[in-house]
This record gives C-alpha cells, structure tokens and sequence, in this order.
C-alpha cells in the first residue's frame, strides 16, 4: 500500500497552469507587480471583502512587514501564543520586539481570552494571536481588550483562509491578517502570502517595504527589504483560488470520515466545530490523552505502516532553543499548551485523501486502544 504524507498540494492541471503562464511569454514581465500580481490582488480583495490586500513573498515576510510598519518602539511587549508555527514568534523577535507567551484554551487551542490582560503592562503594543489549525480566535474578546488598552491586533491567519465568521472574513479582523499561501496551506501560490487590512495609509508603506523603499525612479523612502510575489507565484494562486471550494469541499468529506472513526473514542479528543464559523478543515488535530496508547506511539505506528502525521506544534516556540532562556519564556507559563504540544497529532488531511486511506489510518490508531 502507497505512503501517505500528512499533506498534499493543491494544484490545477498542468494545462490549466499553462495556459494562466503562457501570457509571461508575450510580456515578458516576471516580477515586480505584473498583470498576475495585479489581478490576484483584485481577486482576493474581492474574495475576502476586505479593502486591502498586499501580496508577498512569503507569509513570514508578510508578517514581519506589517509589525515593522507599525512602528512599535524597540524594547515593546507583544503577547502571542507558543503554540504556533517558529515564524509568529520569529516575526515579532526579527522586528526587536519581546514576545509574552500567553496560554491557549482546551476548546480551540486558540489564545486564552481570559489570560491576556493579566500580561499587559505599560511596555505592551500589541498582541498578535493565531487562528490555529483554522479555529478562529475569540475576535470579539480580543478586540474589545485591544480597543480598552490601545493596543493593535496582528492576527496570524496563516491556517484561517476561507474561513467566515458569521459571514464575515477572517481577513476582516483586528488592525490587520497575515495568510500563509505556502505549498502546505489551503490555498497556495507554491509560496506566498498576504496582508489584509483596511487602514489606507498601510498600502504604500508595505509596497515600499517589500520593495527596497523604493517608492519612484529616484525616490527611495524606506529601508526596505525585498519579498515581492512573482508572477508565477501569481498565476498559480489565480488557478487555485478557481478550485477552492471544491477543494474544501473534499476536505470537508475527509474531515467527516475521520471523526466517523475518532468521534467518542476514549482518550482521543478532537476540536468541536465552531458556532457561527464556516470552517476550512485546514488540518485534522487530535489529542491522545489516556487513550493507552501515547502520542509518539501512534506517531510510531503510522510511521511504520508509511503514513506522516505532524507533530504541530511541538516543540512549543518558547521551548525552543533560541527562545526558552527569555525571562517570558518557560513552559510553565503556558500549561495548557504544554499539555498539548505533549499529546497532539494532526493527521493526514488533504482534499484528494482518499476515504479508503483515512479508514485504514483510523484502522491502525484504533488498534492501539488499551483494553
Ligand atoms: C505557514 C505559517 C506561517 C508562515 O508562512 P510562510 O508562507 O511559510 O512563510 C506563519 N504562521 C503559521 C501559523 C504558519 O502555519
């Protein structure tokens, strides 16, 4: 039996490819806000209904932009979650800035509502959570505290395309969203990402800061760096974005047969959907906690039948070796995360998995129950 890998690109027919690149040919033009760039931009502004869209890159980029264009002073605090993907914490570290980690919850694994205010002090600029796995935050909780203590909210929307939150984008909350469009997300453009805002002045500064500051002929106004998306980038995010609800539709199917399977079972425990969020099944989480068997042994066994779950997130961020000797560092700062990161797995989850494949994963991690 074939290997499965934890994911799978999306990816339109070759032909299909083709034909969105074979324009390239004519123009000539590769980088640098081409016709692609433009009209993905377009697209997606239109899709997520939010006013602005800058494309990049890469998500991290992106992210690492958008905190830089806020101009926070050197020295600031800003309080995110460990259990996220090095790059959140990497970005907010990168722009000279003090992450403080603060606790998921145990329904979403999204950051604890109930825990931020606790870690305010008069260093705090802004707190920059996660829509992990695709669970949205508690935008309403957070916003409110971010209006109460005027601090900005940068939201890692890396996992969250497409997904709405009583109708409304996820592109759409806080001061800004950055999205992952990388190889492994939902939607891709092999690499890529974006920022998502409303806030008109932030246009320019991030056109500048991903292109060397460079603002006309002879006009340089930024110490910018550079994380243009390419045109080919573009192209591919274009014939994606024309199959995505197919493609979430069979990741919706795929998501329904796995909990088939894991619904109810002892020691295994699984993210509820949302109220009033029309969800992405970006990823397929599950917990063993006192199921008989232990995390890394399922991880084992589905190793040795050629099959790749994830351990995400684990290691924690501030576990990391870079990060765990900061004074906000310490595992003990963030119990709930650390029993995650301890007992967590997503497994395979990909729109073209097939039924067949999720019943003999379930297969072999139902073998492993105790009793
Ligand atoms: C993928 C990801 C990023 C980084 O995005 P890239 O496009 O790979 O640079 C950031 N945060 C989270 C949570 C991610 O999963």
């Amino acid at each position: 039996m074939g290997n499965i890998l934890v994911t799978r690109s999306s990816m339109p027919s070759f032909e299909e490819y083709c034909e969105e690149i074979r324009k390239l040919w004519d123009s000539h033009w590769l980088t640098n806000m081409g016709a692609e760039h433009r009209e993905l931009q377009r697209q997606l502004e239109e899709y997520f209904g939010c006013p602005h869209v800058v494309l990049y890159t890469n998500g991290h980029l992106a992210l690492e932009n958008v905190i830089a264009a806020m101009d926070f002073p050197k020295g600031g605090e800003v309080i995110t979650t460990p259990f996220t993907f090095a790059s959140t914490t990497h970005a907010i570290v990168r722009n000279g800035l003090t992450p403080v980690f603060c606790d998921v919850n145990h329904k979403d694994y999204t950051m604890d509502v109930e825990k931020i205010e606790a870690l305010i002090t008069e260093k705090t600029v802004a707190i920059v959570p996660v829509h992990v796995y695709g669970n949205l935050c508690d935008v309403d909780a957070i916003g409110a505290i971010a209006k109460k203590h005027g601090l900005k909210v940068i939201y890692d929307a890396a996992h969250a395309f497409a997904v709405k939150y009583r109708g409304v984008s996820s592109a759409c909350f806080g001061d800004a969203s950055m999205f992952s469009f990388h190889a492994t997300k939902v939607f891709n453009t092999i690499e890529g990402g974006a920022v998502c805002f409303s806030e008109d002045s932030l246009t320019e500064t991030l056109n500048d800061m991903k292109n060397f500051g460079i603002r006309g002929p002879e006009s340089v106004v930024y110490v910018g760096g550079n994380a243009k998306m390419n045109e080919f980038q573009a192209a591919m995010g274009i014939c994606n974005l024309r199959h995505l609800d197919a493609e979430i539709a069979k990741r919706g199917r795929v998501a329904a047969r796995y909990r088939e399977h894991l619904e109810g079972v002892p020691g295994i425990r699984l993210c509820r959907p949302q109220k009033d969020v029309e969800p992405n099944y970006a990823y397929f989480p599950a917990v063993f906690d006192g199921f008989g068997a232990t995390r890394d042994q399922v991880f084992e066994a589905l190793r040795c039948e050629g099959i790749t779950a994830r351990k995400y997130f684990y290691p924690l961020t501030n576990a990391f070796e870079c990060y765990r000797d900061l004074p906000t560092a310490g595992l003990e700062k963030t119990p709930i995360a650390a029993f995650l990161a301890d007992r967590v797995l997503t497994l395979p989850m990909y729109a073209d998995l097939a039924m067949e494949d999720v019943d003999r994963i379930c297969g072999i991690i139902l073998s492993l129950r105790k009793g």
